[in-house]
């Protein structure tokens, strides 16, 4: 399994529809300053459920729809679709592709999607779960996220290795089963 292409449209710089392919294997991303580099890996976190306004270098969520230039009028909404292929069944998904989507209005409506069809942030994590690619998982390091993993808790540390080991689904599931 691996991310086969980030579809980005009206998310913060990217104001028309970029799609960005990616091979199984080593990508690099390479531009100037203020080229869009961290606002890729900033779209793939959005997607997988990150709700910090902060964490994606904003005030408020409304302010990863593209804001508008000189030249451009501001998008009306943000839509990032990541397409992995799944081919080896690695994700527990019966598709040789699976797209996860979020859609984002200046309204303020929000709209999560698995392979084009509604579904719950929830459901998204749930897949998502174990495989590394969480937003809050050891596939997307940013910076000062060494530092962090270095100073934090030993019992946050674990949540790092759990994660690796495959074991939060199970967890998770517990943690669900204990609360109802
Ligand atoms: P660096 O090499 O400095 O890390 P980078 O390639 O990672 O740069 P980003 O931080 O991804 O660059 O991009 C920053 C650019 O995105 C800035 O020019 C900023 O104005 C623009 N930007 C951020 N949010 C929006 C938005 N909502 N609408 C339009 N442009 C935006
Ligand atoms: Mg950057």
């Amino acid at each position: 399994m691996y991310l086969k292409t980030v579809e980005i449209v009206g998310f913060k710089s990217f104001a028309d529809k970029t799609t960005i392919e990616f091979d199984n294997g080593f990508t690099a991303i390479v531009g100037p300053n203020g080229s869009g580099k961290s606002n890729i890996t900033e779209a793939i976190k959005w997607v997988l459920g990150e709700q910090s306004a902060k964490s994606l270098r904003g005030a408020k969520m409304s302010d990863i729809i593209f804001a508008g230039a000189i030249d451009r009028r501001k998008a009306q909404y943000a839509q990032v679709t990541l397409t992995f292929d799944n081919k080896d069944r690695a994700l527990d998904f019966d598709a040789d592709e699976l797209s996860l989507t979020r859609r984002y209005t200046a309204a303020g409506d929000s709209e999560y999607m698995i392979n084009r069809r509604p579904c719950r942030l929830r459901d998204i994590t749930e897949l998502m779960m174990d495989t590394g690619i969480g937003r809050d998982s050891f596939s997307i390091i940013s910076q000062g996220k060494v530092e962090q993993i270095f100073t934090q808790k030993a019992e946050d540390r674990r949540g790092i290795f759990e994660e690796a080991a495959g074991v939060m689904k199970y967890k998770s599931r517990k943690h669900e089963a204990e609360r109802k």
